[in-house]
């Protein structure tokens, strides 16, 4: 099948609510990727921040190959030994003492706000309220759509979900008046993703915590997109020195394949008893299996060095840019940087697609780069190149 072929077949069969670049994919290895026709690409993309190792890492390869050949699936009715030990790496490796698996990110978000909830009516009072953030984004089921702060996707969708409030990201003194008696939780992004890789105030997220403190309730961090070593740091709330109470990961948590975990507090966690919520695929062997070695991975210092490295490279070299090619400024940490452009970027990522790099556009106007954390100075380099001729094309 050619490119041609696969983009005509999916147009005629499949529900049209991707806006796709017309390239079709059939390989990948590391930082690069091949498409039906056999053109090779480098990746400044990673299947947005889902490939993380790069494509088919050899460790989460095998790690599915061995599981697949031994148990798909068992149900929730029973054990499963990757499921355990998943939660238990996820443990070791951060403020979480319980983690609840579900298939995606969106999932692991609705858990995490069921969970407040639940914890909420728990505390007597009536709390239900859970503060958000505008320009954020949680995912599309209906409670992490309400708390997605952006109207484009609320779009032909109301009614949405009572009992949550959007309040300005990065906004300290907002979020501080906005809490009342009803507030149970704060959930926000440590860095917004799809919001234009919005970093907030350096003071924001350790204000937030002492506010969660002071008035009781909890604080939900969505790490699905800034998380598992994106950022330089294997989580990005490290950067700000503090915890939440309950933190969401998906995205790059699978290696490739779909997994999502809500990592919680055992105080907090122990609102779920059995039967209050659940999952057919949650915890799948498969998924597990993949996480496991996707995890051990991106838990080594030498990567996590390797990403502060080469994203500190990559941001000097766009930052060099500012107020060339109507670059206005450069944001991020880690390998999750933006770079603002004054006109809408779609027209830099046709021309660098077309010249063999994958770059994104998000919020308009903010070309993300959200590279493989194993992607080579090299490799930078030569995405740099391409990114800068397609710039100074202005097309
Ligand atoms: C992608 C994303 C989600 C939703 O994840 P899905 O797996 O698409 O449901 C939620 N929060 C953030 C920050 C994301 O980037």
């Amino acid at each position: 099948m050619t490119n041609a072929e696969a983009i005509a077949l999916s147009a005629a069969h499949e529900v049209g609510v991707y806006a796709r670049q017309p390239v079709a994919f059939v390989r990948g290895r590391g930082a690069e990727l091949w498409d039906a026709d056999g053109k090779r690409y480098l990746d400044f993309f990673a299947g947005l921040a889902v490939n993380n190792l790069g494509h088919c890492h050899p460790a989460v390869v095998e790690a599915v190959r061995a599981q697949a050949a031994t148990l798909l699936h068992a149900s929730n009715v029973y054990y499963t030994l990757p499921a355990g030990e998943l939660c238990a790496l996820l443990c070791r490796h951060s403020f979480a003492e319980r983690v609840f698996l579900a298939n995606s990110g969106a999932e692991a978000n609705e858990a995490a706000m069921k969970l407040a909830r639940r914890w909420g009516s728990q505390q007597g009072g009536g709390r239900f309220e859970i503060l958000a953030t505008t320009g954020s984004f949680h995912g599309r089921t209906f409670a992490t759509l309400t708390a997605t702060g952006q109207e484009k996707y609320h779009t032909g969708f109301l009614p949405l979900l009572p009992g949550v409030r959007l309040v300005p990201y990065g906004d300290l003194a907002a979020m501080e008046a906005a809490v009342r008696d009803e507030t149970v939780a704060i959930m926000v992004e440590p860095i917004q993703g799809e919001g234009g890789v919005v970093v907030p105030p350096p003071d924001y997220l350790a204000g937030l915590r002492a506010l969660a403190e002071r008035r009781d309730v909890l604080l939900i961090l969505d790490e699905i997109q800034c998380g598992l070593g994106r950022t330089g740091r294997l989580f990005a709330h490290e950067h700000a020195g503090v915890t939440p109470d309950i933190m969401t990961l998906a995205k790059a948590l699978g290696g490739g394949l779909p997994i999502g975990a809500m990592c919680a507090t055992e105080r907090v966690a122990a609102a779920f008893t059995p039967g209050v919520h659940g999952s057919t695929f949650g915890g799948n062997p498969v998924a597990c299996a993949a996480a496991i070695a996707a995890v051990k991975a991106l838990a080594e210092p030498a990567l996590l060095e390797h990403v502060r490295t080469v994203g500190q490279h990559l941001r000097g070299r766009l930052e060099a840019l500012v107020g060339r090619h109507g670059i206005q400024q450069v944001r991020g940490m880690g390998l999750m940087l933006g770079a603002v452009l004054e006109r809408p970027g779609a027209a830099v990522v046709d021309h660098c697609r077309e010249a063999g790099l994958l770059v994104n556009c998000t919020a308009e106007r903010v070309l993300r780069f959200l590279p493989p954390l194993v992607i080579t100075r090299a490799q930078a380099d030569e995405g740099f190149a391409i990114l800068e001729r397609a710039l100074a094309a202005r097309p």
